[in-house]
């Protein structure tokens, strides 16, 4: 028992002790993250399944946009439950991941919150505005939510081995752009070293990630490439994508996943912003920077969020309004940081 208290920082046990008390005094739960998963919402959301059912728990897994097919191989404690009805049992408690926001759980689970479902609201977003009634754990310092849930096991007493594991390194790979953006911190790596001290592998973990692309997907980055444009004196690198584009080349979001970022490999841009017409009137927008420029300010002006470096939302207008006004919101934050 001993080895699972060397990665478990000082800071972080009151919190962890904290909900995991509140975890035993309820029965029943439904697990869920945001919309459309990235890999901490997956593996938060596995990972506390996993908490849960080795407390005994009732656990029902819920997300509006399922399992990523990416992520099918990662090991699951249960089945992903896309709607709320039917389910196996009536959940007591909502414990809700990686949601700065309760909207972005998608309108059926935001609506039951709304409706008195209480929740446990666990996450890393700042300006979370706290909308747990049960509980709330939000720490912007942590590289990703799967981290809190790390602490939540590590004071249940279970290893963090196998398959909790594979989630746990699946989340901290993603939320940390694999180990190398600026929220790479000590306990990050302490926790990582501990991982892999008990047999994690972690190169074989990225094998699997990074090899599951389709030729489809390949051809439209080639595609995508191509339209890469440079705005405000090249400082800014910016893609509008046509809701067209998907029904040509049969892609899907998840395809896209990565382009935001793959995008600040051009020299002498600050900020990258992608932006995906999703219906006519509906637009979602990516925002990516480095160090202290501050996209999620930009973001929030549009009444997005996210973290300083990574950030989103939705606009609703057409694409090329959007456009400028996302290009303008950008503009304005590097202006305003003199960049
Ligand atoms: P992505 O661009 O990969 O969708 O999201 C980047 C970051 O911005 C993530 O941390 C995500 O949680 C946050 N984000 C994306 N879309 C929204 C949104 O509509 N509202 C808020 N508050 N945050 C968002
Ligand atoms: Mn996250």
């Amino acid at each position: 028992m001993q080895e699972t208290w060397n990665s478990f920082p000082q800071q972080y046990r009151e919190q962890a002790y904290a909900v995991l008390e509140v975890l035993r005094k309820h029965d029943r739960f439904i697990v869920c993250a945001h919309a459309s998963p990235d890999g901490d919402a997956v593996g938060s959301t596995a990972m506390m399944a996993f908490v849960l059912k080795a407390l005994g728990k009732q656990v029902i897994i819920y997300n509006t946009s399922g399992l990523p097919d990416y992520l099918r191989w990662l090991p699951q404690p249960c089945y992903w439950h896309t709607h709320l009805s039917p389910l196996p049992f009536t959940p007591e408690v909502a414990i809700v991941l990686d949601c700065g926001e309760a909207h972005r759980t998608g309108e059926e689970m935001a609506s039951s919150l709304a409706a008195g479902l209480p929740c446990i609201n666990i996450d890393h977003h700042r300006g979370n505005p706290l909308f747990g009634t049960v509980a709330n754990w939000v720490d912007p310092d942590f590289a990703a939510t799967a981290q809190a849930i790390a602490y939540i096991a590590q004071a249940a007493g279970l290893a963090l081995k196998g398959d909790i594991a594979k989630n746990l390194g699946l989340a901290l790979l993603t939320d940390t752009g694999g180990f190398a953006h600026g929220n790479t911190n000590v306990h990050v790596l302490a926790l990582v070293t501990h991982l892999v001290g008990l047999g994690l592998d972690i190169p074989a973990l990225r094998e699997q990630l990074d090899h599951q692309w389709s030729l489809g997907r390949m051809r439209l980055w080639g595609k995508l490439m191509g339209s890469v444009a440079l705005r405000r004196r090249d400082t800014i690198a910016f893609i509008a994508i046509p809701y067209s584009l998907f029904q040509e080349t049969g892609a899907t979001k998840e395809d896209l996943e990565g382009f935001v970022d793959m995008m600040r490999r051009l020299k002498g841009v600050k900020a990258t912003i992608m932006l995906r017409e999703d219906k006519p009137k509906l637009c979602k927008f990516s925002l990516r920077s480095a160090g202290d420029i501050d996209v999620r300010a930009a973001a929030a002006s549009l009444n997005g969020g996210g973290h300083k470096n990574a950030a989103g939302g939705t606009i609703k207008l057409p694409l090329p309004e959007a456009a400028e006004a996302v290009v303008q919101a950008v503009s304005e934050e590097l202006d305003q940081e003199g960049e």
